[in-house]
């Protein structure tokens, strides 16, 4: 059994990054990674500005005040200056218009007073106030956003000011997901007697698209070599990376491991310290040109499976987008309601609530047993308390790190007035 950490490591060592980019309009790159380095031939900000209304002013007009000046222009946004600015001179000015020659300072207008033509500085400003510099923010040429950039709005809004159109960005990762078991059907198929949903199929898709990759669901394989065997070879003509799910326990019908064995993969890890989610097939299949494609055997066992995939695909496939860091899962300190307790001989996950209080976060288990085939009590948790390795019990009131599943935290207020509460 590999510890988690290492195994974690092990899988980002594993992993060779997409190279091939493609371009996307500026709208359509939200959630995709940058795949260039992008700079810009223009300073930010363009011009030196105002960053409030008022009047555009030589310092040394105004060091003693009351400062009376002659007002010699109107400079809305979007209007160049004409005037340059002689001494007893101001322009009036609004946010984001531009200074006129000679101005060097930004009397706001609350410390004014105008009569027609002719304006008061009443309150000395201090030299350069509310003036925004040409090239402050960014001068042109530096880096201005690096290739393995998660785009969000704020980088959206970045490449639009730069016009950065269209955007370089890397080539999704095409994920296969394999669903081993002859108890499962698909959503819409009557339940025979024995039979369950193929819910991982689901679920692990979701968080594919969520980890910004593209699921390929390819179906359910019958626990028969041959089919299984068709199935993964499939599945490595089309994808990136290949998940499947059950199989690769140590029952009569796993036959997962000694398949990709028969394909020629290195396996890399059989099993991980980890509860849930002990067994965990990690293999390789060398590719052309030095690439090769991971291959994650997942646990069957619904909850098992989503926590290995948050735990350790979910890094690897972070890594395989292209994306420069942020790979690992996020884990955050919080305060435990509850006492927790482990084996010791594995690190364990404990799913519940996270959520923001006064004195920081707070977590409360789940209600209900910690299998890890009840998927129900794992729906509406967002976070997954960790005992390390080694330890048995964790009392309540202690501080414990909590993986979070999700960025939304709900705050305990928000929940009882939705009744999720206890
Ligand atoms: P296995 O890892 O194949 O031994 O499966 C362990 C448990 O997970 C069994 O109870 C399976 O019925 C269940 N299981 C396996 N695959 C899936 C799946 N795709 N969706 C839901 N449950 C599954
Ligand atoms: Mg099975």
């Amino acid at each position: 059994m590999v510890p988690a950490n290492e195994a974690e490591t092990m899988n980002l060592d594993l992993v060779t990054p997409v190279d091939a980019l493609e371009t996307v309009s500026v709208e359509k790159s939200q959630g995709r990674v940058l795949g260039q380095t992008i700079s810009s031939q223009l300073d930010f900000p363009h011009w030196d500005n105002s960053a409030m209304d008022g009047y555009a002013v030589r310092y040394a007009d105004v060091t003693a005040v009351p400062a009376p000046l002659t007002v010699v222009e109107e400079i809305p946004a979007g209007q160049v200056p004409q005037c340059t600015l002689q001494p007893g001179e101001t322009a009036r000015i609004f946010t984001g218009g531009m200074l006129p020659a000679g101005a060097d300072t930004i009397v706001i207008q609350e410390n004014t007073q105008r009569e027609g033509e002719r304006v008061t500085v009443l309150e000395s400003p201090a030299a350069q106030a509310f003036v925004r510099k040409q090239g402050s923010f960014y001068r042109a040429g530096a880096d201005l956003l690096r290739s393995g950039t998660r785009i969000g709005a704020t980088e959206i809004a970045v490449l639009a000011a730069a016009q950065c159109v269209p955007v370089p960005v890397y080539r999704r990762p095409r994920v296969a997901i394999l669903s081993t078991g002859d108890e499962l059907v698909d959503v819409k198929q009557p339940l025979g007697p024995g039979q369950i949903v193929d819910s991982n199929r689901y679920a692990l898709a979701a968080l594919v698209t969520q980890t910004g990759a593209v699921p390929m669901p390819l179906g359910i394989v019958p626990d028969q070599r041959a089919a299984t065997r068709q199935a993964i070879a499939d599945a490595l003509t089309q994808a990136d990376m290949v998940i499947s799910s059950g199989g690769v326990s140590v029952g009569d019908y796993d036959y997962v491991d000694q398949i990709l064995a028969e394909l020629g993969a290195t396996i890399h890890i059989r099993s991980v310290a980890v509860k849930p989610g002990k067994p965990l097939t990690v293999a390789t299949f060398a590719g052309t040109g030095g690439q090769h494609q991971l291959y994650f055997g997942l646990p069957g066992n619904p909850v098992s499976s989503l926590v290995s995939f948050w735990r350790f695909v979910q890094p690897a496939l972070r890594k395989l987008s292209g994306l420069s860091d942020g790979w690992s899962p996020t884990f955050v300190w919080a305060t435990t309601d509850n006492e927790l307790r482990a084996s010791g001989k594995r690190e364990t996950y404990l799913w519940g609530q996270l959520s923001l209080r006064e004195a920081g976060y707070g977590f409360s288990l789940a209600s209900g047993g910690h299998s890890s085939g009840n998927l129900v009590n794992l729906s509406r948790t967002n976070g997954l308390a960790r005992v390390p390795l080694g330890e048995t019990r964790i009392e309540a009131g202690s501080e414990i790190k909590v993986l979070t599943l999700g960025s939304v935290l709900k705050t305990r207020t928000h929940d009882s007035a939705l009744g999720l509460g206890e």
